[in-house]
Order: C-alpha cells, then sequence, then structure tokens
C-alpha cells in the first residue's frame, strides 16, 4: 500500500494520514483518527511535550545534521506526521534525550509507534528499505542476514563447545552477529576459549537459537518481534534453560526486560559482568600483563538502558600494564555509536555516523585501543576505522578479546 493510496482513504479509509506531496491535498489540521492511531500504538505520552528542546540540545545527530525530535514529537501531538519520511527512522533509541526530558515524553516509545503505523502500511524511504530484506531473513532463517539456519552454529566448529542439555551451568547466546558475521565470530571464539579456561559448564542451542528480535521490534515489526521471542521462549523452556549468557547488550535488554511480557523470567548475564564475577570468584587467573593504554565505550543498551557501567571498567583495572583512560563522554553521557533502534540494517551516510565522533574522541584521550562489549558497537566502530583511515592508528576489541590475551 503506498502513502497515496493511505491519504485519498481507498485502501484504509479509517486512517487518513498526513503525506506531503505536490499532487496531494495537505492539510495541517489535526487529524483525529492518526492521534488515535499513535495512542493506540503506544505514543500517547507525546501529549507531555511542552516544547522545551532539551531533547534536541543532547540528541547525537545535532553533532552530524539538523534533527529534531521536538519537531517530531510536536507534529505527532497533532496527527501531522509525515510517515513517508525518514526523520521518524532516525532515532537511534540511544536513551540520551529520555533521561533530560522533564516530561517524561518517552521519545523512543513514541517513535516505535510511529514506525509500526509505517510498517503497518510498508512506508519504507529508500534509506530504511534494507529492514525489509532484514526482516525477510529474520522470518525465514531466524536471522538479518538470511543466512542459512542450519549454518547458525559453525562460528562453533574446531571449538570445544557442547550443545546445551537440562542441568547444565549456563546457555551462552551469542547472537546473530557473533554466529554469523566474519569479524564478530572471534568474539564468539574469545568468549568460548575464556568459558572453557574458568571451567565452565556451559552449552548452546546452535540451530535452535532465533535472534533475539529486540531491533525489530525498534523498527515497528512487533510481530515479528513476538514470533521470535515465542520460540526463543519455547525453546529456552523445552531445554530447561535457567541461566541465560549472552554477549550483546541487545539480547540483554530484551531478555531481561522485554520477554517478562510474556510470563517468563530467565536469569540473564551479560559477558561483561560474567567476566568479573569468574574474576572475583579465582575460576578466571589473569597471567599476562597488556601494555596498552586503552578506553572503554560504553553501549547504550549496557549502560543507559540498563545501569551497567562498572564491571568491564572493573574487570579491566585487573590487568596488569593496562592503562585506562575515560573519554570525554562516558558512563551516562556515552555518545551512540549510532547502531541501535534498527539503524544497524538503516544505511547512513559515511559523514553522518556517531561511530567517526568516537574514534576523534579516542584519539583525543590518547588511548590506542578502543574496547567496548557489543557487536553492533565494534561493527560500527570498525566501520569508522575503515572510513576514516585510522586502521593504524586504533585498534577496536571487545572485552573478551582483551581477556583472552591475559589469561
Ligand atoms: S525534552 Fe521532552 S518536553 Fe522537552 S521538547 Fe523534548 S520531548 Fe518535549
Ligand atoms: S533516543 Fe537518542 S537518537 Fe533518539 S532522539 Fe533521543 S537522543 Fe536522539
Amino acid at each position: 500500500m503506498s502513502p497515496t493510496n493511505i491519504l485519498l482513504g481507498q485502501e484504509c479509509p479509517q486512517l487518513p494520514i498526513y503525506v506531503k506531496e505536490e499532487d496531494l491535498v495537505e492539510t495541517e489540521a489535526p487529524i483525529r483518527e492518526v492521534i488515535d492511531e499513535i495512542k493506540e500504538s503506544g505514543g500517547d505520552a507525546v501529549k507531555f511535550c511542552y516544547q522545551c528542546g532539551k531533547c534536541d540540545t543532547v540528541c547525537p545527530w545535532n553533532r552530524v545534521r539538523t534533527f529534531s525530535m521536538r519537531k517530531l514529537i510536536r507534529e505527532a501531538t497533532f496527527g501531522l506526521t509525515e510517515i513517508e519520511h525518514e526523520e521518524i527512522w532516525r532515532c537511534t533509541t540511544c536513551g540520551k534525550c529520555a533521561q533530560r526530558c522533564p516530561r517524561d515524553v518517552q521519545q523512543i516509545q513514541d517513535m516505535i509507534a510511529l514506525r509500526r503505523m509505517a510498517t503497518g502500511y510498508g512506508v519504507f524511504p529508500a534509506a530504511i528499505k534494507p529492514v525489509r530484506t532484514a526482516s525477510a531473513g529474520l522470518a525465514g532463517d531466524g536471522n538479518p542476514f538470511g543466512a542459512e539456519r542450519s549454518k547458525r552454529a559453525d562460528w562453533a566448529k574446531g571449538l570445544a563447545v557442547k550443545t546445551f542439555t537440562e542441568g547444565m551451568e549456563i546457555l551462552y547466546f551469542p547472537g546473530c552477529y557473533l554466529s554469523y558475521d566474519a569479524r564478530l565470530k572471534k568474539v564468539a571464539a574469545a568468549t568460548v576459549n575464556i568459558l572453557n579456561q574458568a571451567g565452565v559448564d556451559f552449552g548452546i542451542l546452535g540451530t535452535k537459537e532465533n535472534c533475539c528480535g529486540e531491533s525489530i521490534r525498534k523498527t515497528g515489526n512487533e510481530e515479528l518481534f513476538k514470533t521470535l521471542a515465542r520460540e526463543n521462549i519455547k525453546n529456552f523452556i523445552d531445554h530447561g534453560v535457567k541461566k541465560i549468557l549472552v554477549s550483546s547488550p541487545h539480547c540483554y535488554h530484551t531478555f531481561k526486560n522485554e520477554y517478562p511480557e510474556f510470563k517468563v523470567h530467565f536469569e540473564v548475564v551479560h559477558i561483561s559482568q560474567y567476566l568479573f564475577e569468574l574474576i572475583n570468584e579465582g575460576r578466571l587467573q589473569i597471567s599476562k600483563e597488556y601494555r596498552q593504554k586503552v578506553t572503554y565505550h560504553d553501549p547504550c543498551y549496557l549502560g543507559r538502558h540498563n545501569g551497567i557501567y562498572d564491571e568491564p571498567r572493573e574487570t579491566l583495572k585487573k590487568i596488569p600494564g593496562l592503562e585506562l583512560l575515560e573519554l570525554a563522554e562516558a558512563r551516562e553521557e556515552s555518545l551512540c555509536c549510532g547502531m541501535g533502534g534498527g539503524r544497524v540494517w538503516m544505511e547512513t551516510a559515511k559523514s553522518e555516523r556517531f561511530s567517526n565522533l568516537k574514534l576523534e574522541q579516542t584519539i583525543a584521550v590518547g588511548a590506542e585501543v578502543l574496547v567496548t562489549a557489543c557487536p553492533y558497537c565494534i561493527t560500527a566502530l570498525e566501520e569508522s576505522r575503515l572510513v576514516l583511515n585510522y586502521e593504524n592508528v586504533i585498534q577496536v576489541k571487545d572485552i573478551t578479546e582483551i581477556l583472552q590475551e591475559v589469561i
């Protein structure tokens, strides 16, 4: 269905949408049906906005181009959202504006509500079209790459990794990027090497693992999220899973905060927390030095969304020789890498990547290694290294890759 169809009410007369095209009738009067739709989709909090603009002052988009969450909220309040426009897809759900908003407008939920509407009508601007390919892959094979489900556990070939069975200490859930992406398979390998070194009794679900569904939900595809979540939950229950170890903060957030919507509760631990635990319990011994200047990037879904700031830093501080430097914007103020909210599948102009700014911040504090704990961040930062020609200036590593070198 096209926006034209929608506006003219030919296929969906109950929901006219404001579409700014020369050949269409325009109206700037409030459209009651759209306001109701936004409300029903979870965006009712837009009405609390009093247009202070604090969101715009902290939004990372305004470092690389002009973007106004305040304006989007205003338009949504009056049912004047241009759903065919790219603006409603920009928000990376980093959470920075939400922590500043004096009226709890819930910008992230509001944007997801608008995207649900756009997804419902199949309205995707050019830069957003790759989301449709990711959706097809997720629906068919449980991953956004459209890679074969039968190859999901291939990353573990040659490593000592068992299939999870009931009674094991922990399920390791690497997630899509660590299972299929060439760069991130190295992180999966580092993780299992560490787990084996510490004597952890763990297993994986392999081909029975699906994407957690976090990012596709943020693009507004609620049905697909629910399908993925239900399949994962069924597999967790069928296999007697109690505790889940994840590498991605996005999996962490979803399992911990969103799967309980399905009336299930699993113990969830992120690898950055688990490393700290293993070291403190004496199960993992650090035996070598790491003589490098390192800085840590707080991923949005580990830090702002889940308050995990200390364990990764405390883990790094235990490594002899490692000099930990703090970025100008760290912890609650961390600058988003740009990949959340489904942006990992969307096109972002090279000059508009937040991760470029992150590398500049890294150089500014004199660090040689930028370490983080999120596959999306690593993807963005590695691309920026190439774009900025910093391959010989900065190394980008997952925290497990550093630990692997010192145990
Ligand atoms: S910070 Fe909150 S109240 Fe202020 S303009 Fe943004 S959304 Fe509205
Ligand atoms: S959540 Fe982050 S990216 Fe989205 S509007 Fe707020 S500050 Fe900008």
